[in-house]
């Protein structure tokens, strides 16, 4: 009844019903980078009234330096963020509603997709003067478990994994990949950490830390691959014994996901290794796509076999499950194509409901203009 109650305060919205769900989207803008602005970019995104997102794309003159403006875009979400946005907004517009539904033992997960560099770690982890999502997530869940701890037991446990190259790895304990198994409980990884976590106080240093456990390239030792998709799993247990004294259980997990980059492996120099990896990135992040689909079009077959990272989601995306995307994007006219990629895609994620009976494989793909993105890559690059 208390999930009744939300919903009639509006509260859960789309939100908290296991039918008529769907993906809620939203678009978070981050500031300038000191590289960007040294680069001399250009601002080709402006955010109007918290939802309406303009793109505009700019086209070298005969003269490289001057930029001659050409057509421009409208986008709209559930919301958007400008680059003043704090951590904690974006939290509690995106994810708080989540959480609420999680003590209620409903999954839920909340997906930061974007190319390399877009903001998808700091919305996620943050920083500590800074926590993101994860970290803010957790506290929430903690506050709210404490309003409440009259009525019965809460057992919270975190897991922090990714995958790289269709391997997963605890990013708590770092080691050898861990193996898939499947049983009553739905795909676990077995051996994987499960920590029981008391306070909020923890979290931060244990998410700081197994992020540096995330595999590096070998050329860049100290940066994140952005090939690695890295998940954050909190499961909330809740006891409590009923009139006859029989002890109820309700577990409600959250699924936290900090996805690759959305852009091809291109202009590389270690060319093979990286178009494998590029593929099986494709491979996780479109079985992604094709599974969501099918959700949403009430398949009965949902295909999650088709990458480890559907595989774990599994019980995240199916049954009572509400789902969020949050869309990175950079400001810089430099990173244009990486930026209309990602927003097509996010403006058909939240098109996803009403063309329920189209199918949307490519959902997750990124389009078209590979020539264009290579360039502006090696522009970047050069510029680092
Ligand atoms: P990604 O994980 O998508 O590759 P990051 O989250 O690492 O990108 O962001 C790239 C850089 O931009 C980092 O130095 C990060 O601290 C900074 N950054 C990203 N988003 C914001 C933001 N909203 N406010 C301030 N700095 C940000
Ligand atoms: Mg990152």
């Amino acid at each position: 009844q208390e999930l009744e109650t939300l919903k009639e305060k509006g509260v859960l919205g789309d939100h908290g019903g296991g039918s008529g769900s769907r993906i809620q989207v939203f678009v978070r803008l981050r500031p300038m980078a000191k590289k960007e602005k040294e680069a001399g970019s250009r601002c080709c995104v402006r955010i109007v009234n918290r939802r309406d997102v303009y793109l505009t794309e700019f086209a070298a003159e005969n003269d490289y330096l001057r930029l001659k403006r050409l057509k421009g875009r409208h986008f709209a979400f559930d919301s958007s963020f400008p680059d003043s946005t704090s951590q904690h907004d974006v939290y509690s517009t995106t994810t708080a509603d989540l959480v609420e539904a999680v003590l209620q033992g409903r999954n839920g997960s909340v997906f930061c997709y974007g190319a390399t560099g877009a903001g998808k770690t700091y919305t996620m982890l943050g920083t500590m003067d800074n926590p993101g999502v994860m970290v803010l997530a957790i506290k929430d869940l903690f506050s709210k478990i404490r309003q409440r701890s009259y009525d019965g037991n809460h057992v919270v446990q975190l897991s922090y994994l990714e995958v790289y190259n269709e391997t997963v790895r605890d990013l708590l304990a770092p080691g050898r990949p861990l193996v898939l198994r499947e049983d009553k409980q739905g795909i676990t990884a077995s051996g994987l950490t499960q920590y029981r976590a008391y306070s909020t106080d923890e979290v931060m240093s244990l998410l700081q830390q197994g992020n540096r456990n995330r595999t590096t390239e070998p050329t860049r030792a100290n940066e994140t691959s952005s090939r690695s998709h890295a998940i954050l799993q909190v499961l909330v247990e809740y006891r409590v014994r009923d009139e006859s004294n029989n002890i109820v259980s309700r577990v409600g997990k959250l699924s936290l996901i900090d996805l690759a980059g959305s852009e091809r492996a291109l202009a590389t120099d270690l060319r093979t290794l990286r178009s494998l990896e590029g593929a099986n990135i494709n491979r996780s992040l479109l079985a992604l796509s094709s599974c969501i689909n099918a959700l949403v079009e009430g398949k009965k077959h949902i295909p999650y076999r088709n990458s480890k990272l559907t595989q774990l989601l599994k019980d995240s995306l199916g049954g009572a499950c509400n789902t969020v995307m949050i869309a990175n994007i950079s400001p810089s006219n430099l990173s244009f194509g990486e930026t209309q990629n990602t927003l097509h895609w996010a403006d058909r994620a939240k098109e996803i409901r009403t063309k329920a009976c189209d199918a949307n494989e490519e959902l997750f793909q990124v389009p078209e203009s590979e020539t264009d993105q290579a360039k502006l890559l090696l522009e970047l690059q050069k510029e680092n």
